[in-house]
């Protein structure tokens, strides 16, 4: 692995990928390693000749400067999990990966950025509404990215269910070529999505953090034989009644901000599971459980 800290040694590095007609996977980050990442890292060096990861908080995306603040940066270690990823994989690969891992001034040198991207109505439901300038945030980042590292595949974690939906669309306005790749969640063994986040969570909030993914499995059990707007009902009732049925102590609560279910295509909340398209219909959920903010989840 090579660290790269400056964009213009990013844009010689892939200059030179080019003119070998090396294949550039790129991985975008926020940093805080977990295996989640590293799927994504090992999935583009399989399929690529050259991987950049970015590793880069971005404070254009945070709509509240408090978690903006209290974003893990854990930088070294993240280096190290990458170089034990390498030396994981079976073929050693050191050169063909490239770590960037630029300041805020790097990555925006003329201040913060005044574009604004808009997406119709992919953005218009969950997240979009909640976290104002989030998605345009991600937009004007990533299409940053792309343009230094000029990949032919981005990879985009499907946790972040509608991010894959808005970056689609960011290909469709920018046009570029980029083949765009959804991977998989992956999750600690108790069912728990991994995620940066989750450093954040006390013991005992940690402990009961996977009846999330418990309940949206259950939902979509449920699924099978209950009409959209019960599994939605009865998702929300059962976290938001959580803590209560069990006793929970400590003032721990599970507050459900949203549970839609909607077209996974198009995000928009369907009725019935037949007006779901070509790619079903998905359940997103955003959780508040102590003082964190979780997302996840489910196909139907
Ligand atoms: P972040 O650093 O949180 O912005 O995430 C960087 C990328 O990793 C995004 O595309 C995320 O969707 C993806 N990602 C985060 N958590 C997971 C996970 N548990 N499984 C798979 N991908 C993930």
């Amino acid at each position: 692995m090579k660290q790269i800290t400056k964009a213009a040694d990013l844009e010689l590095a892939v200059k030179e990928a080019k003119n070998q007609n090396l294949e550039i996977g790129l991985v975008p980050t926020m940093g805080a390693l977990h295996e989640g990442h590293l799927s994504l890292i090992e999935r583009a060096l399989k399929e690529n000749d050259l991987v950049v990861v970015s590793l880069f908080v971005n404070p254009i995306q945070f709509n509240n400067k408090e978690d903006l603040e209290k974003y893990p940066r854990t930088i070294d270690a993240d280096l190290e999990l990458i170089k034990n990823l390498e030396l994981r994989i079976k073929n050693s690969c050191s050169d063909k990966l490239l770590a960037f891992t630029p300041t805020v001034d790097e990555m925006y040198p003329q201040g913060e950025p005044k574009e604004v991207y808009h997406f119709g109505p992919v953005e218009e439901v969950m997240e979009g509404p909640r976290r104002p300038g989030h998605f345009s945030g991600v937009a004007v980042v990533v299409r940053r990215l792309f343009d230094l590292a000029q990949p032919k595949r981005a990879y985009f974690g499907e946790k972040d269910y509608q991010q894959i939906a808005v970056i689609r669309a960011l290909l469709e306005q920018i046009k570029y070529p980029i083949e765009l790749i959804p991977c998989p969640i992956v999750r600690a063994d108790d069912g728990l999505a991994l995620s940066s986040r989750n450093m954040r969570l006390s013991p005992e909030a940690r402990a009961i953090a996977p009846t999330i993914n418990a309940t949206l499995e259950q939902a979509a059990e449920m699924a099978q034989y209950e009409d959209v707007d019960d599994v939605k009902e009865w998702v929300l009732d059962t976290l938001s009644t959580f803590h209560e049925v069990h006793d929970v102590k400590n003032g721990l609560k599970f507050e459900p901000e949203y549970f839609e279910i909607v077209d996974a295509r198009t995000l928009q909340p369907i009725e019935n599971w037949e007006a779901a398209g070509d790619l079903g219909a998905v359940g997103c959920i955003a959780v508040w459980l102590d003082g964190v903010r979780l997302i996840d989840i489910v196909k139907f």
